[in-house]
């Protein structure tokens, strides 16, 4: 007789952290495995579990529980591989987050009986335009826009496509079959194997040396696989973009997948367009923004194998890709990896430990890599291959300061320098940018009689001004309030606009330059992604003259026509109380500075500063990243901050003030008394804390913070879970949330 097979589960998308145990029917011996969608009963419903492994002794559970047998297996092949399996557990240990709910980002389909139906047959059924398309004019719209959609993709489609595009296409397909307008066929799919012939249909053009020698390096751990971290460190224009081209072309011939990781979606629609041209059929693009349905589409070809790339913001490492051979993380640096919410991942540190897993080269690219990343280049973990200079020896843009003291009038918004400078570009026909991370009209009002800024009522930030829709508004949680005639505070009628955002500078601009056009990118001209595209690509084609907006402007764009860049104030951002604040602020004006001078014509950068003598601006006027680096990890050092130690912080919040208080008091305590307690074994933890978070109200929700700090990532592990139930199962905070952020982005 043969021994009974038993299987562990996990129920995929829920907080129900605990593995479950079944039985394996004889029907779906050959088939369940680590990895396999299968239904499952769970009391009286039927849910769908993940397997976590399959074995032959019987598990040990109590007497009085029965085994149940699984109920389906719902697809033939695992849905998790084995090396996404591993990295889901990593990432559930590692950030403190229930296995079933990162699963459930693995596998994007909730009801089981849903994925029966992406399983695709290997033929697809194909229309075809047989000859010339008649030109009735009486035809139903729908019935024309049957035939242009054809027109318009050669003369062929795929009939799914077309019933997905237009409701009564079956109707229309009968129709034009029947007149013989159409013909229908059922067509095997073409094999998408990379042919050499297929992904070397890209530009001819030879490496330079530094790419060559970057690919020969990076390229020998692809023909001899093992886990290696590679940072591709090039300023922008330098060819990184081509080199992660010729690198997944080695890895596709050598049989293997590879995943792209992108921080932001409009980013990835410039490299997207790239990637297309480049890899056609076998690229598949992967970003949240897309419907549920596309989603799952994407998802099923990934899993699949019919599409051999990946390319994604970051939730695109947690893709089922099949024999990934290289990954690739684009602006490493970015703090858009890191998702703020729910599941507090950084997808960069996640993208290694996948490498890792699989023991394969992962590739970090950036012109300004993360600190965390110079450190680990310095101690020698990861290996740098350099891209010291921009492609066909075009020049580095030369960099300019005003210091805003010496501008004469208080609260100007421009210089005379910027001015004359826009004023030049314009003439000459170029264009300008000029980037300012703050959005709205005014920053906010004050009063001049007792000082009271106005604030958010629900949250702990003060409001922006809006000209036009005339008022204020709280950029957390977007409440809306009028302009109040009197101060709210001393009711003396003497509230004034103090600082300004990108409205205000439009405003000015137009007044300037009144012949010019100009487009605004910022969250609140921008509400869809294809006005970001639209925007974006006017600029591109050169419709738009000058090009104004908040960091949405800054990332991965390339605009041949923009040779002057103004910053309108280099400080935003360094007032931030966080100690990242300085590095957050670098990165980012090298990209924007970056962003001059990328076609022919060598680029100008004008920095308006208040602080011209700041070692951030000192180092970007001498274009000197690895300077910055190293004055910010000396002090970086001394306060034994992260990269040199790592951080978790505790978020405890409740509607009322005293509960968060007193819920992060208790939770100190016992970290404490745990600290204390690693400490008799020679282990190192420090406990910061508690206080209140910099916004202590948000959405009307109090927040108060600790923070843990150790120097073995291990430490923390053993008792981060067993603190946080203590304090909600205490009767005074049982109320209170409390989350986890291993190795927080920011302190806000
Ligand atoms: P990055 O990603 O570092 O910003 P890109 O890869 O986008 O740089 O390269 C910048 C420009 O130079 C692109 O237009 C690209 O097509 C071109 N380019 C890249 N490598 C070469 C090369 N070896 N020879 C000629 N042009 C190149
Ligand atoms: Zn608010």
């Amino acid at each position: 007789m043969m021994a009974l097979l038993f299987a562990e589960i996990i129920i995929l998308g829920t907080a129900l952290d605990k593995i479950l145990h079944y039985s394996i029917p004889e029907s779906m011996r050959e088939t369940v495995r680590p990895g396999s969608m299968v239904s499952v009963g769970l009391g009286k419903r039927r849910v769908a579990g993940i397997v976590l492994s399959v074995g032959e002794s019987p598990p040990d559970l109590p007497e009085n529980i029965t085994i149940r047998p699984i109920h389906e297996d719902l697809e033939p092949q695992p849905v998790v591989p084995e090396d996404l399996l591993a990295l889901s557990r990593w990432i559930a240990e590692y950030y403190f987050y229930p296995l079933g709910e990162v699963l459930g980002f693995a596998v994007p389909v909730r009801e089981p009986h849903k994925i029966g139906a992406l399983r695709d047959g290997p033929r697809i059924r194909m229309v075809r335009l047989s000859g010339k398309t008649p030109g009735d004019p009486r035809m139903a719209e729908s019935g024309r826009h049957v035939l242009q959609l054809l027109e318009q993709s050669g003369g062929e489609l795929p009939v799914k496509a077309l019933r997905q595009s237009i409701r009564n296409a079956d109707y229309w397909l009968r129709k034009f079959e029947k007149n013989g307008t159409v013909s229908i066929e059922d067509r095997e799919q073409a094999p998408l194997e990379p042919s050499g012939h297929e992904t070397a249909s890209g530009p001819g053009f030879e490496l330079t040396d530094d790419q060559k020698l970057a690919f020969d390096t990076i390229s020998r751990h692809l023909e001899n696989p093992a886990f290696e971290p590679f940072v591709l460190y090039g300023v922008t224009g330098s060819g990184k973009t081509e080199l992660y081209i010729r690198l997944i072309e080695t890895a596709l011939r050598n049989g293997k997948s590879a995943l792209v990781l992108v921080p932001e979606i409009a980013l990835s629609t410039q490299i997207e367009a790239i990637f297309r041209k480049r890899f056609g059929p076998l690229l598949a693009v992967w970003h949240s923004a897309r419907t549920e349905a596309d989603r799952r589409r994407q998802w099923a070809g990934i899993l699949g194998g019919k599409t051999r790339i990946v390319l994604g913001a970051r939730s695109a490492v947690l893709t089922p890709a099949r024999n990934v051979g290289l990954i690739i993380v684009d602006e490493e640096h970015d703090p858009a990896y890191k998702q703020e919410d729910r599941l507090r991942y950084n997808a960069r540190d996640v993208a290694l430990m996948r490498g890792k897993i699989l023991g394969i080269p992962v590739v970090l690219g950036s012109a300004t890599p993360s600190l965390q990343t110079v450190h680990r280049v310095g101690v020698e973990q990861y290996r740098c291959v350099q891209l010291p200079s921009r492609i066909l020896g075009r020049p580095q843009p030369t960099l300019e300061i005003v210091d805003m003291k010496r501008e004469g009038a208080r609260g100007a918004v421009l210089s005379h320098r910027l001015k004359d400078a826009v004023g030049q570009v314009l003439t000459e026909g170029r264009q300008a940018m000029l980037f300012l991370n703050r959005r709205g009209y005014a920053r906010h009002f004050l009063c001049n009689a007792c000082g009271h800024i106005l604030q958010c009522i629900s949250c702990s930030l003060t409001l922006t001004y809006h000209k036009k829709e005339n008022c204020l508004r709280c950029h957390y949680c977007g409440w809306e309030t009028g302009l109040p005639e009197r101060c709210p505070q001393c009711g003396h009628a003497a509230l004034f606009a103090h600082g300004f955002g990108t409205e205000r500078v439009e405003k000015e601009l137009r007044l300037l330059f009144p012949n010019s056009k100009l487009v605004r990118v910022d969250r609140d001209t921008m509400d869809s992604p294809e006005k970001l595209i639209e925007a974006l690509d006017s600029v591109r084609t050169g419709r738009a003259d000058i090009l104004l907006g908040t960091q949405m402007i800054a990332k991965g764009h390339d605009f041949p026509g923009v040779t002057l860049v103004g910053v309108i104030n280099a400080d935003v951002g360094l007032q931030v109380p966080d100690f990242r604040a300085g590095e957050n602020l670098v990165q980012l004006l090298f990209q924007v500075a970056g962003r001059a001078g990328r076609g022919e014509d060598p680029g100008v950068v004008i920095l308006q500063t208040f602080n011209p003598g700041h070692y951030t601006i000192d180092s970007l006027l001498k274009m000197d990243y690895d300077g910055f680096c190293k004055t910010e990890l000396e002090s970086r050092k001394v306060l034994q901050y992260p990269p040199f130690s790592r951080l978790l912080k505790f978020l405890v919040t409740s509607g009322k003030e005293e509960t968060a208080k007193g819920g992060a008091q208790l939770l100190a305590a016992l970290c404490r008394e745990k600290a204390a307690m690693l400490k008799d074994s020679g282990r190192h933890i420090a406990v910061l804390g508690p206080s209140p978070a910099v916004y202590v109200k948000l959405k009307n929700r109090f927040r108060w913070q600790v923070f843990i700090k150790t120097w073995q990532s291990s430490d923390m592990q053993s008792f981060v879970e067993l603190v946080i139930e203590s304090v909600k199962n205490h009767p005074d905070y049982r109320g209170v949330q409390i989350t986890v952020d291993r190795d927080p982005a920011s302190d806000i």
